[in-house]
């Protein structure tokens, strides 16, 4: 299963569920799996898991000590193991390790932001701006959801090429992109240091929670990527728990020549993909105005 199967499952959950209400109140999702919702105080570091009833009924356990946002995407993960039918991880890669998360642990936080953000609605809600601290901060009120999953699903559905990046201890841990991002093959490998000159390492070397936004080369952050052009960072860090995150993103002209042109046929081909990130109806949407 990739990302795009994941996706489409989650896509066509959401479409059979009335989600007019679903920023205040996610019972819709939950009765639509036969489940219910406990909340109950655990150690720190757990979110949740799932009890499954000989008659089928699912318990949704939920860490009551955890934040607002962080219970409800704990509640849409979890639905996500049951839909989706594939087990929890969830103790296999302790705290402490930088290890890639579990392909099955990406699939359903993939399907969580599905359903917590529902593309038709974000993008009916999206101010046309250039990224901010601002915008994100809006988005994250409006859906309900945490600054980092906001950022990712901003990146994930932007017009633009726009890049979330998601490090911890120093390391990157997992990078969304844009399909603009990723038709041009810009690509960070997982598991490599934050790059040197980026805003994310200058506010993690201060080691206090901080935000900032600044202008960076490309080429530090993307690799075999052509020098020369510059785009922008916004980066977050949380000092408690060393996790560092960057928005990365910068105008259409700015995306080199010789990447676009050389893959940019190929990948133009794969009209799923174009679909799925939500960048057909958007255009259409600007188009009518
Ligand atoms: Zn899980």
């Amino acid at each position: 299963m990739d990302e795009a199967d994941v996706i489409s499952i989650a896509r066509e959950f959401v479409s059979k569920v009335d989600v007019s209400n679903i920023r205040e109140d996610l019972d819709p999702y939950i009765s639509a799996i036969n489940a219910k919702v406990k909340f109950e105080a655990m150690e720190e570091g757990a979110s949740g898991y799932t009890l499954t009833k000989p008659n089928g009924k699912h318990i949704i356990v939920v860490n009551s000590l955890e934040s607002e946002e962080r219970q409800r995407f704990t509640v849409c993960h979890e639905i996500a193991h049951v839909v989706l039918d594939l087990k929890s991880s969830h103790e296999e890669i302790p705290s402490y390790s930088i290890a890639k998360r579990h392909p099955n642990e990406i699939c359903c936080d993939t399907f969580a932001a599905e359903l917590l953000m529902p593309y038709k609605q974000w993008l009916a809600n999206l101010p046309s701006k250039e990224p901010s601290l601002e915008l994100i901060q809006y988005m994250a009120k409006l859906f309900n959801t945490s600054f980092p999953a906001t950022a990712s699903r901003f990146a994930t559905l932007s017009p633009t090429p726009c890049a979330f990046v998601t490090m911890e201890r120093g390391a990157v841990r997992y990078a969304a992109r844009s399909a603009s991002l990723r038709q041009a093959r810009a690509w960070i490998s997982s598991g490599s240091v934050i790059p040197k000159g980026s805003i994310a390492q200058s506010i993690r070397a201060i080691n206090l929670n901080s935000t900032e936004v600044g202008e960076v080369a490309q080429d530090i952050w993307f690799e075999n990527w052509e020098d020369g052009l510059d785009m922008w960072e916004l980066s977050r860090h949380y000092a408690p728990s060393d996790t560092t995150i960057s928005l990365l993103w910068f105008d259409h002209e700015d995306l080199p020549e010789k990447e676009y042109d050389r893959f940019g046929t190929q990948v133009k081909d794969d009209e799923g993909l174009t679909e799925l990130s939500g960048v057909l109806e958007w255009s259409k949407r600007v188009k009518k105005r």
